[in-house]
């Protein structure tokens, strides 16, 4: 377990020693549900997390965390949150005991120069983190902090932000924008939930449209979402599950390569697709 500082400095030492920058990964959580199946989606979670190397920790922007200000989890044990409702007991049952990291929480926060980060000891991982990361890593010894999204923010804000979170990436620090392009619960069908790769024309449109922005790196296009005409505005009715992935793009380096996985629709108005930089 990665959890005192010197093992942390030993890592990240290594790491830069072989030249590697961490991957940044965009993930299209879903429903909570996938937390608990093991369906294709989250055996490809597996998956991802074994192609990659050994993350020193984990920092999740998650659509499910909105405050005022921008904020980190900084306590040494951040809870398991399920903030949902409506769903089996058993998904109520899950506690993801990873470990948080104070230190890295503060050295992060150091980082963002254009807003101050405040440590928070209230929040814990919800359920945009624990239902992907738990697949990821399941034995929960990896450390894993959140960052929040401030609400009051225009969206060239958090794409900015999070080019200043670059160096982490060097640190082996994985960091996940964890959300969904296309999510507008609205229009969910919800009798189509387990039809394969059901999406609606302008869903699979706009899809198609935020890919192509994303393998182009015109990341000016996906800031200025709300001017990619009606389609995007279905796909991004509120904004915070499409969020994350700007956090992800401001990431990008130069020499990342992108590729897509999970790439598929769901009920109609919801899209899994997920993207690796680097
Ligand atoms: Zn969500």
């Amino acid at each position: 377990m990665i959890k005192d500082l010197t093992t942390f400095n030993k890592f990240t030492d290594d790491l830069k020693e072989q030249g590697h920058l961490m991957p940044v990964l965009f993930i299209g959580h879903g429903s909570p549900m996938n937390g608990i199946e093991d369906n294709e989606f989250s055996t490809r979670w597996k998956k991802m997390a074994r192609e990659i190397p050994v993350p020193s920790a984990v920092l999740v922007i998650s659509a499910h965390w909105f405050s005022k200000g921008t904020r980190i989890t900084a306590m040494d044990f951040p809870k398991t949150i399920h903030d949902f409702g409506g769903f089996p007991k058993a998904l109520f049952d899950v506690q993801y005991n990873a470990p948080g990291n104070p230190v890295l929480a503060l050295e992060t926060a150091s980082l963002i120069h254009s807003a101050h980060v405040e440590p928070d000891h209230d929040w814990g991982l919800d359920h945009g983190t624990w239902t992907v990361v738990r697949h990821m890593y399941p034995e929960a010894n990896i450390p894993v902090l959140q960052l929040s999204i401030d609400y009051t923010k225009a969206p060239q804000y958090h794409y900015d932000l999070a080019k200043e979170l670059h160096s982490l990436r060097k640190k082996g620090v994985l960091i996940i924008g964890s959300g969904n392009m296309v999510h507008n619960l609205g229009m969910i069908a919800w009798d189509k939930m387990d039809a394969p790769e059901y999406g609606y024309d302008w869903a699979l449109q706009v899809n198609e449209k935020f890919k192509q922005a994303i393998t182009e790196g015109n990341h000016d296009s996906l800031i200025h979402y709300e001017s990619m005409g009606r389609e995007a505005k279905l796909a991004i009715p509120t904004p915070e599950h499409y969020l994350p992935l700007l956090y992800t793009a401001g990431l990008k380096g130069t020499n990342d390569s992108t590729s897509f996985f999970n790439d598929k629709a769901v009920g109609g108005s919801l899209t899994m697709t997920s993207v690796k930089f680097g």
